[in-house]
């Protein structure tokens, strides 16, 4: 399982881009899903900084076209996961694609077409890329700001509709508003830890062990500069396994690739065509029992309670 890919954006940024081609220029692909096994990947809605106010929408809304059109497709293996009545990924022998908003601009700041996103399928919003927007602060945004009004307003509708709020890329302010004030369920879907590596992207302790005692969900990163100060390796990531799980978050572990949001790469973890041998790296090390739950396990747990009920 997958917890977050850039696929979508960067498709829409480069039409010439084929999930379905093994040589599609994208670490994501469909011959990888296969190859991999994967059974649930995050498909995220990115619209960049550089798109100005006013075309957001518009650009969420190719993204969400292209999710339909070249990522779902009849005869294959790719199908929407929007509730567990639908679509059950442990029983399917697909691979079911989760859509999720990075970054609440897409919005434009009116509720009423979050509701629109959830009819169209997506599940999962995290609030803010690395800057400010109507709901809160990002964590690159040196204010550091938390939840606003309308913040606090977009929870609740959140809430109501039965969404997953994503708090990776948020502020550290906001993050604790969401602990405190928020009745949702909460995954940082592509966020290392901070004690490991110290990036400002990365949870620190008394975050990674909020999520846990919230019975949330944390991805592992596989971006170099998220893994490591130094000399970005598979080890290293194991370094940040070893740390949540320490911190007695075994069950809340999952991991979040990132692929295709980033250039640069971790040596032999560079797409989802070099996943096989990472959990060959897995298991070498870890018990296979736990290599399921963060492979799986954590992850089916979490979306399978959480997107049931929903329509
Ligand atoms: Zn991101």
């Amino acid at each position: 399982m997958d917890g977050h890919c850039d696929v979508l954006w960067r498709m829409w940024e480069d039409p010439t881009k084929d999930f379905y081609d093994e040589h599609g220029n994208l670490d994501v692909t469909y011959p990888f899903i296969v190859q991999s096994e994967m059974k649930l990947q995050t498909f995220a809605i990115f619209v960049p900084p550089s798109v100005r106010k006013g075309q957001r929408l518009m650009a969420a809304m190719e993204q969400i076209n292209l999710f339909y059109n070249e990522i779902i497709k009849e005869g294959k293996r790719m199908i929407p996961f929007r509730s567990m009545e639908e679509t059950d990924p442990s029983t399917s022998d697909q691979c079911v694609a989760l859509l999720a908003l990075e970054g609440a601009e897409a919005i434009e700041g009116n509720i009423s077409l979050l509701r629109i996103f959830y009819r169209l399928g997506v599940r999962q919003v995290g609030l803010t890329w690395n800057f400010a927007n109507e709901v809160a602060d990002g964590i690159m945004e040196e204010r550091g700001g938390g939840l606003t009004q309308f913040g606090r307003r977009f929870l609740k509708e959140m809430k109501h509709l039965g969404m997953i709020v994503d708090v990776s890329h948020l502020s550290e302010a906001a993050f604790w508003d969401i602990i405190e004030s928020v009745d949702l369920p909460i995954v940082a879907s592509h966020s290392n830890c901070r004690a490991v590596c110290s990036h400002r992207r990365n949870l620190t302790d008394e975050q990674i062990q909020a999520l846990i005692q919230r019975k949330g969900l944390i991805g592992i990163n596989f971006v170099p500069y998220f893994v490591s100060e130094q000399n970005p390796t598979i080890t290293g990531i194991l370094r940040h396994l070893d740390h949540i799980a320490s911190l007695g978050g075994e069950d809340s572990l999952f991991f979040g690739s990132d692929f295709d949001g980033v250039v640069r790469k971790i040596p032999g973890l560079a797409n989802m065509g070099e996943l096989n041998h990472f959990k060959d790296k897995l298991l070498r090390r870890y018990p296979e029992e736990v290599v399921r739950k963060w492979g799986f396990e954590n992850g089916y747990r979490f979306y399978s309670e959480h997107l049931k009920g929903n329509h």
